[in-house]
């Protein structure tokens, strides 16, 4: 099935706006909504008539007939979202409403798959168990499943995303999307801030980009759109997961960054170390240690040429590098920056910045995937401080 439940463009912008503002009035929802009077009661009723708005009380500063007008919120048949956060090592789910609340959650560990059955028949147990607790909670059925996964899991290739996705939409006759994590993560990015154009390059176990230009979230038709972390270094024979050798984040990662730092801090610095944290890399590169600063910035040099690839093709000013790099992640910034300037042409404007990674962007971005199709963003206001 591929159409979502039945709301209509004055429903999702009356729930748009009760999701961001909170419990509202008729009047105040036509006036905000941009709809006529008559419409919007008929639309609020319809919405009532069915659970999916309930009315919460009165308001006493609006007066309608001689009485009180309701007050309306989400009401109990609000729409509910399966959101599926699959990484390598571990899978997290969580029941999600409009308002992006993590209703119930849980985790298990992804297991080896090899084929596009295993990861069916993997998501579909997952399924049946928000399921079972959706309804032991009071809550659902569901209304979408949205999935963010590695494009590698497989061997199967990137075909997988829709084809995972047509199967689990038929399997249990609801709207699926799958995408990889990154785009799970910017669609986060994109509904929590409202901005119509930025990039996000994460550097986590691998290098993966995201990006909204003009406010649509872009994929490519296999579903590989942003895949920079594959650009080939001249020279580098480190075997990548995609199959081929070289790419740029066999060497540009957690991992090899964290490794690499050890090795060039020789055994006696590292022996003294408590810690071997990504983060420590940072924190030393701050407080001065040349081998710190000299890695940061040879590994600069290599994702600023990847990061102004993207920026020459999108034509997109905003970049977020988001990471777990700890409080001192910044110190990457001036790195990157003077490699991406060398790279692009002189007169592109570009700002960048740092941003340590929402954990839950992951997961509530996959919901999105489904959910935001009862939004209308158009209605939605940004937020004073968006990133
Ligand atoms: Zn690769």
């Amino acid at each position: 099935m591929d159409s979502i439940r039945t709301i209509s463009a004055n429903g999702k912008k009356i729930l748009s706006l009760i999701v961001q503002h909170g419990p509202l009035t008729k009047r105040q929802l036509a006036e905000r909504g941009g709809i006529g009077w008559a419409t919007a009661v008929k639309f609020v009723n319809r919405l009532d008539s069915v659970e999916v708005l309930t009315r919460i009380g009165t308001s006493d500063r609006e007066i309608v007939s001689g009485k009180n007008s309701y007050v309306y919120d989400l009401g109990r048949r609000a729409p509910v979202f399966l959101g599926l956060d699959i990484e390598y090592r571990t899978t997290r789910f969580a029941l999600t409403n409009l308002r992006n609340e993590i209703l119930w959650s849980s985790r298990a560990e992804t297991p080896r798959a090899s084929s596009l059955d295993d990861i069916e028949g993997f998501v579909a147990r997952l399924v049946s168990e928000a399921n079972q607790a959706a309804a032991s909670n009071g809550f659902g059925p569901l209304d979408g499943i949205g999935i963010g996964m590695p494009t590698w899991l497989t061997e199967e290739g990137a075909t997988i995303f829709d084809a995972l996705g047509g199967r689990l939409s038929a399997r249990f006759d609801l709207p699926t999307r799958v995408e990889n994590n990154i785009r799970a993560y910017t669609l986060y990015k994109e509904h929590t801030t409202l901005q119509q154009s930025f990039v996000v390059v994460s550097v986590r176990n691998g290098i993966g980009a995201g990006y909204v230009v003009n406010g649509e979230l872009l994929r490519g038709e296999q579903g590989l759109a942003g895949e920079i972390g594959h650009i080939t270094i001249p020279g580098n024979t480190t075997r990548c997961r995609c199959g081929k050798s070289g790419c740029i984040e066999t060497v540009v990662n957690e991992h090899a960054l964290t490794q690499e730092y050890a090795v060039r801090c020789g055994d006696a610095v590292s022996a003294n170390r408590t810690d071997s944290a990504f983060s420590t890399l940072f924190r030393d590169a701050a407080e001065g240690s040349e081998v710190a600063v000299g890695l940061l910035s040879e590994s600069a040099e290599l994702l600023g040429q990847a990061i102004a690839t993207l920026v020459l093709v999108l034509n997109v000013r905003n970049v977020f590098v988001v990471g777990q790099f700890g409080a001192d992640g910044d110190v990457w910034v001036p790195f990157l920056e003077e490699s991406i300037r060398k790279h692009v042409e002189p007169r592109t404007e570009f700002a960048l910045h740092y941003r340590e990674l929402d954990d839950s962007g992951y997961l509530i971005g996959a919901a999105l995937l489904v959910a935001r199709e009862y939004l209308d963003y158009s209605v939605m206001e940004s937020p004073a401080t968006a990133w």
